[in-house]
């Protein structure tokens, strides 16, 4: 079995996000939000059926971990009570697609974070989304403010009740920015990278795996810069006296496989041992484009992990076995 641990609804029926504008827009002029757009189950089909689904299909993988798009969460944007109401209808909208295609798509939430707001205001709608809707893990944003960095870092207590929630949940984070409302970055090119590289920093230099030794994190993109750098990762944590990363951190802390040439990922799959390298596409994302040197989509990325010189036993983990270990709801789900 091949499972996709990194899938955003992209193509969500468009009045989905026609809905968000107008909510955001009534906000700001303060008044209430429209009522939610009715969505039916075939506007739902059609939107998976071309897409998602069909590449799953063409690519030959089985399941997709499938969670609200990223760049969307706009966790910068109104205020907590927004950001409630759109975690909910975004969720609300992968649990739908998870229920007409419950072979292809488990789900996994947004949370309703909100820039300088505890994240204690997401433990409620984690729950619902675990315990009603059968999903597996969130996406946690370490920067709601957009590219402006304004929250603690990942390893500060502040954020200690959401991870104490999903520790007694058994669900992992993947750890995801959303949009960049700082013109500095560029959402999915450096902001995305940033965001994946400062997750692994602040979670190196904190204590929080050992307040936590069962938490999971998922770094998405390869890990962002962190595989290309990790002799400077290591050398850093040697001068700060901490532990060796292996035991520092691969206990926690895994890397996904959203990589868009063949050189990239026989770095990562070289550096970081095969236990901690989870298969992703992140297809229908931030590259959609064919490569004019192989001929193929940028994010068909079973080809270039196909041409990895990993044993056997190594490539079932990184197609199945480690999600199934990082995501136990998933391998309870899958049987
Ligand atoms: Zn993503």
């Amino acid at each position: 079995m091949i499972i996709d641990c990194h899938g955003h609804y992209t193509t969500s029926p468009r009045q989905h996000e026609a809905w968000r504008q107008e909510q955001i827009a009534a906000h700001k002029e303060g008044r209430a939000a429209p009522n939610r757009p009715a969505i039916s189950d075939d506007e739902i089909r059609a939107s998976i059926e071309g897409g998602q689904l069909k590449l799953q299909q063409e690519r030959g993988t089985d399941v997709t971990i499938f969670s609200p798009r990223a760049a969307g969460m706009g966790h910068h944007l109104g205020d907590a009570s927004t950001s409630e109401a759109w975690a909910a209808a975004c969720n609300e909208l992968i649990h739908r697609v998870c229920t007409l295609f419950p072979r292809n798509f488990i789900g996994v939430c947004m949370l309703p974070q909100s820039a300088g707001v505890s994240p204690k205001n997401c433990i409620a709608e984690l729950e619902r989304c675990v315990n009603e809707y059968g999903f597996v893990g969130c996406n946690l944003n370490p920067d709601p403010s957009g590219g402006y960095w304004q929250d603690p870092p990942l390893g500060d207590r502040y954020w200690y009740p959401l991870y104490e929630k999903m520790v007694e949940l058994d669900v992992p984070a993947m750890i995801h920015v959303s949009m960049a409302c700082n013109p500095a970055f560029h959402t999915t090119g450096s902001h995305y990278l940033n965001g994946d590289t400062a997750a692994f920093n602040q979670c190196m230099t904190s204590n929080l795996f050992k307040d936590f030794p069962t938490l999971k994190f998922i770094i998405p993109h390869g890990g962002g810069a962190v595989p290309y750098h990790w002799g400077r990762f290591r050398g850093l944590a040697q001068d700060m006296k901490l532990p060796p990363l292996p035991e520092l951190l691969l206990h926690n802390v895994f890397f996904d496989t959203c990589v868009y040439h063949l050189p990239g990922q026989e770095l990562l799959a070289k550096v970081i041992p095969a236990e901690n390298i989870l298969f992703a596409s992140e297809m229908i994302g931030a590259v959609r484009g064919i490569d004019p040197e192989t001929g193929h989509a940028f994010d068909d990325t079973k080809r270039y992990v196909e041409q990895l010189p990993l044993s056997a036993a190594d490539k079932q983990k990184v197609y199945e076995g480690n999600a199934r270990r990082v995501y136990p709801r998933l391998s309870a789900r899958l049987g």
